[in-house]
């Protein structure tokens, strides 16, 4: 028996574009941990690179290299020696893992590469809400801009044969268009019905923006299926909480939390779950 390649050219090229992927992810991994930082304080992403929050000291290249500076200084800052949060190499971590899964699924066409900026945002997104409870203008409104924009190459906005015009880059920049409209009206309704029942803000402003650019890149059917999994989500995450009585109306939880990794969800399996959802639907046992 003769002993062949084990790995196919085509094997090794799939390998290496999704190396390459993880290692690029990995530095835009970095700049997005600036960016949670830096934005909801209202500073510049660009000036001064990146510096040690605790004394300063601009980082060196050396120091600045994903993942792996983290590790090599063992958490620490090399001039203060102050802790430094493993969240960023987390960060960094995750989005480069986000990357080699969108380039993985939807392999090397630009309909994946248009992608790419929208999980990240969603990452950064994620991180402000948490920390500041700030979903900020400047990352929202460039977003919706962004998704109107890569319509044309982004084939998650496509609905199926059955719909005239899904599949053309006309049809899907209406879906983009159509799907910013569902989630932002969708969101507005919401708010303005939580307000008249209790009285009570339970969206921001900044909930409302970033369904226009989850729309935009989504669609409808993917917009409305991230807000059904958010608060799917919140639900199961405040159960324990209501159940043993803790739980007041006070305890407003910051939504683009759920909302971000809901949209990351939805961007990846939209179709599948819809189907098996209306399955069930369709055909109950
Ligand atoms: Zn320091």
């Amino acid at each position: 028996m003769s002993t062949g390649t084990v790995f196919s050219a085509e094997t090794v090229w799939t390998a290496y574009r999704l190396f390459a992927l993880a290692l690029f992810g990995a530095t835009i991994g970095s700049f997005l941990n600036v960016c949670a930082y830096r934005i909801p304080l209202g500073r510049s992403i660009v000036r001064p690179g990146s510096a040690c929050t605790a004394c300063g000291t601009l980082i060196r290249w050396q120091h600045n290299i994903p993942v792996f500076s983290w590790l090599y200084l063992r958490g620490r800052c090399a001039s203060c020696r102050t802790r430094i949060s493993a969240r960023y190499p987390l960060v960094e971590a995750g989005n480069a893992l986000l990357w080699v899964l969108v380039g993985w699924r939807f392999g090397p066409t630009i309909g994946a590469l248009v992608l790419l900026p929208f999980v990240s945002a969603m990452i950064v997104l994620f991180l402000t809400d948490l920390d500041h409870q700030l979903l900020p203008d400047r990352i929202t409104l460039p977003l919706a801009v962004a998704g109107l924009v890569v319509a044309p190459w982004n084939a998650r906005l496509d609905l199926g044969p059955w719909l005239f015009g899904s599949g053309t880059p006309l049809g899907r920049l209406v879906a983009a268009l159509v799907g910013a409209v569902i989630g932002y009206g969708v969101f507005f309704t919401l708010a303005l019905a939580w307000r008249v029942l209790f009285d009570r803000e339970a969206l921001g402003g900044g909930d409302l923006k970033m369904m226009l650019g989850v729309g935009a890149f989504l669609g409808a059917h993917g917009v409305l299926l991230t807000i059904f999994l958010a608060s799917l989500i919140g639900t199961l995450l405040s159960l324990p909480a209501l159940l043993s009585g803790r739980w007041r109306m006070t305890h407003v939880l910051p939504f683009g939390c759920f909302l971000a990794p809901a949209a990351v969800v939805a961007m990846f399996y939209a179709p599948e779950i819809i189907r098996w959802y209306l399955g069930l639907l369709v055909w109950p046992v």
